[in-house]
């Protein structure tokens, strides 16, 4: 007779095994936007049981066009985009444990999110801020954390195009050593009004720069999610070797494996000494 339990087409692809890793692992999610929230339902489908989540948003008018899990409802109340994602998951994982943290993660975390991160296996970062990015690429390899970076990108004024990234920081290479961290809006996110307002006047800003006005499309979103869901399944089950960086053009379309070398030398990945340097 055929298997027909909640796990039976997971385990006919990584097997019992897998699926013992994929509920043993913990995993933090950093931001519950878009792209965040395509990763939750899908690792609650997959079968992962803890959770930490982490942002400090509020589901608005604008989130209604990709966020999963998101309804009219949770505009008028304020649904802190946190709350949506674990009412997602415990529809799905009613005995999921759960974690929420409203709070922005910062250079300068070194607070109860910092804590909560730490003690997951694997962190997601699906942010549309940079410098959050480097906090994260800091905290996963002082401590050792497989962290996978999801970004959805546009082309500037003169580059049309769009799609994303997915990019598995393991010790043989991050954000800082493929070059994807941009310095200036790094600098730019931790100014003050005052100091944004001289940038602007002295050198010009474009209107998007610090996030959350550029355009965000469900489907995009969820292409870039779904490989990065798939490389966390290859990570954990081991049924192959994750890909170190995926990229996926939307308007070609077509997603590549990037050949881009990492910088040697780097001082997150040298933390994870005994991984490096790995082939
Ligand atoms: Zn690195």
């Amino acid at each position: 007779m055929d298997d027909d339990s909640r796990y039976s087409r997971n385990t006919a692809l990584f097997g019992e095994d897998g699926q013992r890793k994929i509920a043993a692992t913990t995993v933090a999610i950093v931001g519950l936007g878009g792209l965040g929230s395509h990763v939750a339902q899908q690792l609650a489908y997959l079968g992962v049981i803890r959770y930490t989540l982490v942002d400090d948003d509020a589901i608005t008018e604008s989130s209604l066009n990709r966020v999963i899990g998101a309804v009219p409802q949770d505009v008028p109340s304020m649904m802190p985009k946190v709350r949506a994602a674990e009412r997602l998951i415990k529809s799905l994982q009613p005995e999921a444990a759960v974690t929420v943290l409203e709070a922005r993660v910062t250079r300068s975390s070194e607070d109860g999110a910092a804590t909560l991160i730490r003690n997951a296996d694997v962190v997601f970062g699906c942010l549309d801020r940079e410098s959050p990015r480097l906090f994260l690429t800091d905290l996963c390899s002082a401590s050792e954390i497989a962290y996978f970076d999801l970004a959805t990108d546009t082309g500037g004024e003169n580059e049309d195009w769009y799609g994303g990234h997915v990019v598995y920081c393991d010790g043989r290479r991050c954000l800082s050593c493929l070059d994807l961290l941009d310095q200036r809006l790094i600098r730019i996110e931790q100014m003050t009004d005052v100091e944004l307002e001289n940038e602007r006047r002295l050198y010009g800003l474009k209107g998007d720069l610090l996030g959350g006005t550029g355009p965000a499309v469900v489907s995009v979103n969820g292409v870039v999610a779904s490989l990065a869901v798939t490389e966390f399944m290859a990570h954990v089950t081991g049924i192959r070797r994750p890909a170190p960086q995926l990229v996926y053009r939307a308007d070609i379309p077509r997603v590549t494996l990037s050949k881009d070398v990492p910088r040697s030398g780097c001082p997150y990945c040298s933390r994870w000494g005994h991984r490096q340097p790995a082939a």
